[in-house]
């Protein structure tokens, strides 16, 4: 026999811009395709019309695309099962369900919202589990079908006694008493699908070899794996992936990480450091291992390496791994990175296109210093306006314990020395020269009152090397911005 290709999917639905926690299926269902030179496919699933958030789809396109994760087969890029849209294959699904109902394996159930209402409030009184109690299972199939114009919903006959028994790659074999299942919904009576059913018809149709979601999932399975025997298909592979929590051990939330992929790009985490963060998720190479790279992740990934604890997100994690592409990455593509962040980030009262220049040459300063994209924001953007970004005068004298007359003598020495070095002679070394003269001329080491210059020329007390933004803010704007410092001391009450 030869060996099918393994086929995975990611089936998000459009409820909003898909999570990080959620993206890891992704990832991982990714990562299996491309190993074993398979098929990953990308399915809508947005049977719930309730909770459509239209612009989700592109926020699902886009977060995939950032993270490098190409699709075979899915919207966009089409494919031989298309569409890959669910509301867009109903007549499928009634089908499906159409078939279950001629064979005996589904009924129409004509029980009122009310009666479901009481129904669940009594069995939560005798502390019995809720479901259906199976009502409309006993109505004659003819009566039934004459009453088919009737508002009704289509449900799945569960076998009442018994088990059934998951085998999933990552848990192992896990056991459900059939009693404790009850007949679920397959058509919900505005003529849309249930997940259960559109996840499952289209599994089968899609000939999806490994169904790789969340662990929220298993309590489902059960009724997934009897919906692939009633309809003679064979069962996938199955593999729940470990619940992620934070790093307080509690369900993962927005408070503790779980927000948009999209904002985790906002904030300037780079897709290497992402895809690696999410790979740790649940899977490791070794168990010590942190650093996994793309391509390393890929080659190595397999599902008998993803656990079934929980996993837990670590956002230091995440920083450092980020810190650490930042700096792994080459002069050139770094450069390139920083204009194009700037170009997109700094204040739009900066006229574009910014000097590509001064940020190449700041580039390799920003490298070793940032952990986030977004941080190079306020590092950089002193370079870009004629004066400093706006500060408190207070800033001044902050790190000189308020002593006003001695950051005006700073700034005098400062302004003194500077001033003397001619425009042709500007350059780092020199500005550096002229700037640690202050030390004998003040009597004073450097760090002692290197702040004050730091918040004249930049508006805030640390940043990239003085002597490097000074010599790249230029002769002008330097003595300007001292200038500027002096005055603000002198309105100061000393
Ligand atoms: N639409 C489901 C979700 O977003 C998909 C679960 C699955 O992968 O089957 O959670």
């Amino acid at each position: 026999m030869t060996e099918q290709p393994v086929r995975t999917r990611y089936a998000p639905s459009p409820t909003g811009d898909p999570h990080v926690g959620n993206i890891r299926t992704a990832l991982f269902a990714w990562a299996l395709a491309r190993r074993t030179g398979g098929q990953f496919l990308l399915r809508i699933e947005d049977t719930d019309r309730t909770r459509y958030v239209p612009s989700s789809l592109e926020a699902i396109y886009e977060s995939l695309r950032w993270l490098g994760l190409d699709w075979d087969e899915g919207p966009i890029v089409g494919g031989p099962y298309a569409p890959y849209i669910q509301s867009e294959r109903l007549p499928y699904y009634h089908e499906v369900a159409n078939r279950l109902l001629a064979e005996g394996k589904a009924y129409r159930c004509f029980c009122t919202v009310e009666r479901l209402d009481a129904l669940r409030a009594e069995q939560q009184r005798r502390k019995q589990p809720p479901g259906y109690d199976g009502l409309c299972r006993s109505i004659p199939p003819a009566e039934a079908e004459a009453r088919a114009g009737e508002p009704h919903v289509i449900r799945f006959k569960m076998p009442r006694e018994g088990q059934t028994v998951l085998r999933d790659a990552i848990r192992g074999e896990v056991v459900f008493e059939n009693a404790l299942q009850d007949d679920f919904v397959l058509l919900k009576s505005d003529g849309y699908p249930t997940y259960h059913l559109a996840a499952i018809a289209d599994d089968i149709a899609m000939r999806i070899t490994h169904v790789i979601r969340g662990e929220e999932w298993l309590s489902s399975a059960p009724k997934h794996i009897r919906l692939y025997e009633a309809l003679g298909a064979p069962e996938p592979v199955w593999a729940h992936l470990p619940v992620i929590l934070g790093t307080d051990r509690k369900k993962l939330s927005k408070r503790s990480g779980d927000t948009s992929v999209l904002e985790y790009r906002e904030k300037g985490y780079l897709p290497e450091a992402m895809v690696n963060f999410l790979a740790l998720l649940g899977w490791s190479l070794d168990d010590k291992t942190t650093i996994v790279d793309r391509e390393t992740f890929v080659r190595n990934f397999s599902l008998e390496r993803v656990g079934a604890n929980p996993a837990v997100f670590d956002i230091e994690r995440l920083d450092y791994l980020n810190g650490y592409y930042i700096r792994a990455m080459s002069p050139d593509r770094w450069a390139a990175t920083v204009v194009e962040w700037c170009e997109a980030h700094l204040p739009s009262s900066v006229p574009r296109p910014l000097d590509r220049s001064v940020l190449e040459a700041a580039a390799p300063l920003l490298q070793e210093r940032v952990t986030r994209l977004a941080d190079i924001d306020d590092l950089v953007l002193f370079l870009f306006t004629e004066r400093a970004p706006e500060y408190e005068p207070e800033l001044l004298v902050e790190r000189l314990a308020g002593d006003r007359d001695f950051a005006l003598r700073v700034v005098d020495a400062a302004l003194l020395a500077l001033d003397a070095l001619p425009p042709q002679e500007w350059t780092r070394e020199r500005v550096e020269g002229a700037v640690r003269s202050l030390e004998s001329a003040l009597g004073t080491k450097l760090r002692k009152f290197v702040a004050v210059l730091y918040v004249a020329v930049m508006g805030r007390p640390q940043g990239i090397p003085l002597f490097d933004s000074m010599a790249l803010l230029g002769r002008e704007r330097t003595l300007l911005r001292l200038r500027e410092a002096r005055a603000k001391l002198e309105r100061m009450h000393g």
